[in-house]
């Protein structure tokens, strides 16, 4: 299985000092003593929830401290307590101590809740220390610290987007360049050959799991290549990519190559075709003909496909298609009945080819800045 892991620090809320305080009021000679408790530390509590996909969130913010507790103050006023803080986590991640590599907790369910670092316990002050016998205490505790852990997240990942295409199609390069991160592949069964798995942060909140399906080719259903064994992973897959060569140097027949991958999905099994697939044209830099582009999108059209042109040499549409896929997998969660029109891009060829244009892409825009030509954003 592929897995994505993270390493995580928890730092749980110190408790407050106890205080040493005596009354002093007028009229009151020798006032008792009057130092409040520290307030309790915050707790940190880890929380499950389907909305994330991934671990990739906690290589962007390694370390969580939570809320101390304030400190306990005269006339017996106990100091206020921290506020626990709430980490989520994806659904299915399994959480170990990183020092002991002990699991702790496996969550199975969304909106579990786990206290895995306890704050510290306030500190007494010295009025809970008088007794008949003592009755001006000056013994005061001070807080206790909150509980530090480093953990060891994982995740056993499963691919919300699928690639597929011809040899050739540039599916590697393509994920190459989007993924962020490439999760550790462990156990896997054919070990010389895996799908690569990457996994797309298209911001801090928001990312998918992308796979590569290589060795699709005609007659890779009956065995040919090394189709069937990735053909298994599409299976689980809830969106396509279809990606075809959309350069000049490329030489078949577009309609040709849509066919052939097309062919060899419905013959593995009918269900593979009816997953929602964003068609792309890719090489898109090396596009200077218009005409293999137009029967790419045309293509499109006619199957009722969404159309985007991209170019991993240049970056031009990545940040099109990201979202694109993204917002594909949002509608899927909320769809309730039968999978809908994604709807078919209006034709951009002629911004596409025209070099003043820079932003690629089919639909509405996204505002995302556009890629000045012939630079590399990153
Ligand atoms: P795959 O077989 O589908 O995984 O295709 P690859 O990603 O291995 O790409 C095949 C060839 O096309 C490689 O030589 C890549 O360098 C090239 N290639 C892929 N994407 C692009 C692109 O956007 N622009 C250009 N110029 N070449 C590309
Ligand atoms: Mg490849």
């Amino acid at each position: 299985m592929f897995v994505d892991e993270a390493t995580i620090k928890v730092n749980a809320g110190d408790g407050g000092n106890g205080c040493m305080a005596f009354r002093r009021e007028k009229f009151v000679p020798r006032g008792g003593p009057s130092g409040g408790d520290g307030g309790r530390g915050g707790s940190i509590i880890l929380e499950s929830t389907e909305h994330q996909n991934t671990l990739i969130r906690f290589r962007f913010n390694p370390e969580y401290r939570a809320q101390r507790g304030a400190h306990g103050e005269g006339s017996n006023r106990t100091g206020r307590d921290g506020v626990d803080m709430i980490v989520k986590v994806p659904v299915g991640c399994i959480v170990y101590d990183a020092e002991t590599e002990e699991q702790i907790k496996d969550f199975q369910r969304p909106k579990e809740q786990f206290v895995i670092a306890r704050g510290g316990r306030g500190g007494r002050g010295n009025a809970r220390f008088a007794t008949s016998t003592h009755r001006a205490p000056r013994e005061h505790e001070p807080g206790t610290p909150g509980e530090l852990r480093r953990l060891k997240l994982v995740l056993k990942l499963l691919a919300d987007a699928g690639l597929v295409g011809l040899p050739n199609a540039g599916k590697s390069s393509l994920l190459s360049r989007i993924s962020a991160a490439h999760p550790k592949i462990s156990d896997y069964p054919f070990t010389t050959l895996v799908p690569c798995l990457g996994v797309v942060a298209v911001d801090e909140e928001e990312s998918f799991v992308m796979a590569d399906i290589p060795g699709l080719i005609e007659g890779a259903h009956e065995g040919h290549g090394l189709g069937t064994r990735f053909l298994r992973h599409v299976e689980r897959t809830r969106v396509l990519v279809h990606l075809i060569d959309g350069g000049d140097l490329a030489e078949s027949d577009p309609r040709h190559d849509f066919e052939v991958i097309m062919n060899e999905l419905s013959h593995f099994h009918a269900d593979l075709t009816r997953k929602p697939m964003i068609l792309v044209a890719t090489k898109l830099d090396l596009a200077t003909h218009r005409s293999r582009l137009l029967s790419i999108e045309q293509l499109a059209k006619e199957k009722g496909l969404p159309f985007l042109a991209i170019s991993s040499a240049t970056g031009k549409g990545l940040d099109r298609l990201k979202q694109m896929v993204l917002s594909t997998l949002r509608r899927m969660e909320v769809r309730v009945e039968e999978p809908g029109e994604i709807g078919v891009a209006e034709s951009e060829i002629d911004e596409l080819l025209s070099p003043s244009q820079t932003v690629v892409g089919s639909g509405s825009g996204t505002g995302k800045r556009p890629v000045p030509p012939n630079r590399e954003p990153k």
